[in-house]
């Protein structure tokens, strides 16, 4: 963290900065729009390379664009050679060039924190959000390169082969993705009846259960758990905290989300913003900050 002045001679504080690596989501539900609001609500600064632009509204993704290589690895080293990076995380990367170049980057980059989403598939709609030679390459590379990985119940099934239904199919997935090179893992079972994460690393297994919170506004869910745990985790959380404090603010963010369009929408990631409106009629003066030339002038 550092300080800096500004023009009044007031000394601001730079929060952590935090890297997100992942796909645009144009109705700004999922993707590095869910990454960034996380941040912002964890009090942290995000900045984030794209590794593809979607076409997709809360009806589901229509389309997938995936960056040019060479213009994620430049947008990746501008950003690494400007900021002080706290923590990085990962989530879509359209295919395997774009794998390959977060790979080649985490390797030039030493990060704290490398928390990797091994996003797939959306929850609607057709297009595949990752190719499946990128699949492979996020099982036999990319997976061991990160400090966190959450995959949900589907991408645990394909990066282990095994088949998960349950809570002890979810521990038998974690520990198999350990022994792959994976550092701690988060299978995460928002679809199952009673909602249950499941954490795995060197120091044990651990299991955190939840109510499932009826809503059809989760679309985003997956990226907004695994940024609420890489901000946990740069603002000094350990990772158990980390995990029960982001299953405890995804919780909250489904319970507050919103309808934004005709399908499922986002999360309600700025929830603890909210403020009720002013009464009608009381109109909210700044008193302070004012300067005589931002008066409205008389009449
Ligand atoms: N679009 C982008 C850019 C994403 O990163 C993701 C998930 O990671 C999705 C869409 C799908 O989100 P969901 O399955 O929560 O609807």
């Amino acid at each position: 963290m550092s300080t800096h002045g500004n023009h009044n001679g007031h000394s601001n504080h730079t929060p952590p900065i935090l890297l997100a690596i992942a796909g645009f989501d144009p109705s700004c539900g999922a993707g590095v729009a869910a990454d960034l609001k996380t941040f912002a609500a964890h009090n942290c600064y995000g900045i984030a390379a794209i590794t593809a632009l979607t076409v997709q509204s809360t009806q589901g993704v229509r389309a997938v664009h995936a960056t040019p290589t060479a213009t994620l690895r430049a947008q990746l080293d501008a950003l690494a050679e400007d900021a002080n990076i706290a923590a990085a995380k990962i989530g879509m990367l359209a295919n395997r060039a774009n794998a390959a170049t977060v790979a080649e980057f985490l390797d030039k980059n030493k990060f704290a924190h490398v928390i990797l989403d091994p996003v797939s598939r959306p929850t609607a709609g057709d297009a595949e959000l990752l190719d499946s030679a990128g699949l492979k390459f996020v099982r036999d590379e990319l997976l061991k390169r990160a400090t966190v990985v959450t995959p949900n119940i589907p991408e645990a099934e394909f990066l282990t082969g095994l088949q998960v239904r349950d809570v002890p199919s979810m521990k038998a997935a974690g520990q198999k993705l350990l022994e792959m090179g994976a550092r701690a893992v988060v299978v995460t079972g928002g679809h199952l009846e009673k909602p249950t994460d499941v954490l795995c690393d060197p120091a044990g297994v651990e299991t955190f259960g939840g109510d499932h919170v009826r809503s059809q506004h989760t679309h985003g869910s997956g990226c907004t758990f695994s940024s609420a745990i890489a901000a946990q985790l740069a603002t000094g959380q350990n990772l158990r905290d980390a995990v029960i404090l982001a299953k405890a603010y995804v919780t909250q963010a489904i319970e507050k989300a919103y309808q934004t369009g005709k399908g499922a929408g986002p999360l309600n990631q700025l929830f603890r913003f909210h403020q009720e409106p002013p009464a009608r009629g009381v109109h909210e003066v700044p008193q302070h900050g004012m300067h005589p030339a931002a008066e409205p002038a008389a009449h």
